[in-house]
């Protein structure tokens, strides 16, 4: 019998709704955002986890690359999960999709005025 886990947050167990396309305009993606700040990014392929992470840094950053790249480690957490997107659940094992969660430590400062 398989085990279902419906969607929650890793960081504080909220009940996620299923990863949505978004698009930023830098980078399209999907997934999502919990109330605790924590996103989500689902990777369809489950092959492709590196750049489903940065997509994720990204998107936590609120599109900002140059940020997301300028994370250290330290700065953040991550988990990823299998997840089946047909009944919005993570599982443990699969040739599934992956979703990568990401949360910041810090909240972003929002002093970038370069423009
Ligand atoms: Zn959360």
């Amino acid at each position: 019998m398989a085990r279902v886990n419906p969607l929650q947050c890793p960081f504080c167990d909220n009940y996620l709704r299923a990863p949505l396309d978004i698009d930023f305009g830098k980078i399209e993606l999907t997934g999502g955002i919990c109330a605790c700040s924590a996103v989500y990014v689902l990777d369809r392929t489950g092959h492709n986890l590196g750049a489903i992470f940065m997509d994720a840094l990204t998107f936590a950053c609120k599109g900002e690359i140059d940020k997301a790249l300028s994370l250290n480690p330290e700065d953040y957490e991550s988990v990823d999960y299998n997840y089946d997107p047909h009944s919005n659940s993570l599982c443990r094992t699969g040739k599934s999709c992956k979703l990568v969660f990401v949360r910041l430590k810090k909240p972003l400062t929002g002093k970038n005025n370069k423009n």
